[in-house]
């Protein structure tokens, strides 16, 4: 189980049982016993920036569980009516007040264990005056070498940021896909 199982319908209220429905599925799902709705569990998309001003990246401290006080790129759960793009710059805005030009797709990773996708866009920095939010501590430019490793918060991050050293040394950016299992 990815999340906290569902209890009640989301349709008329009354507990559901989790068993596999009977239209030929193949999974267990939260079924109703009084009205049949079916309630689907799908992977949840997360989606941030990698920050660039120069030589350096725009990492923050996080204000919030899990990881408090761990570095991250900024990112967050994508919220409905948006585009992953527009959810990547939310989340830049939200937890850096960083100015940006938002650039390519940097990298896509399943995270198959707890059921999320989590993709990164690259983001130029127009200048290094930063406005976090209530979720950060702090937002600070870091080179590849003060990068702190030992206190990044979500493999998905330090991989996105291992990568995007190796190709800007190499010259040239790849968008990246990476299952985590
Ligand atoms: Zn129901």
């Amino acid at each position: 189980m990815f999340r906290t199982p569902i209890k009640h319908c989301r349709n008329c209220g009354t507990a559901v049982v989790y068993r596999i429905p009977d239209d030929g599925d193949t999974k267990e799902r939260a079924v109703c016993p009084a009205c049949a709705t079916i309630h689907y569990e799908n992977p949840l998309v997360v989606v941030g920036t990698v920050p660039v001003l120069d030589e350096r990246v725009l990492l923050c401290k996080r204000n919030i569980e899990p990881r408090w006080g761990k570095w991250t790129l900024p990112a967050g759960f994508m919220e409905l009516g948006e585009s992953t793009a527009q959810g990547a710059a939310r989340e830049t805005d939200e937890e850096a007040g960083a100015a940006y030009e938002m650039g390519g797709l940097f990298s896509v990773m399943s995270v198959v264990r707890v059921g999320q996708v989590h993709m990164f866009y690259r983001a130029q920095l127009l200048h290094d005056r930063f406005a976090p939010g209530h979720e950060t501590i702090e937002a600070r430019l870091f080179t590849e070498d003060e990068i702190p490793w030992d206190e990044i918060a979500f493999r998905t991050v330090g991989e996105t940021l291992r990568r995007f050293f190796a190709d800007r040394k190499a010259g040239a950016f790849q968008v990246h896909h990476l299952d985590i299992v």
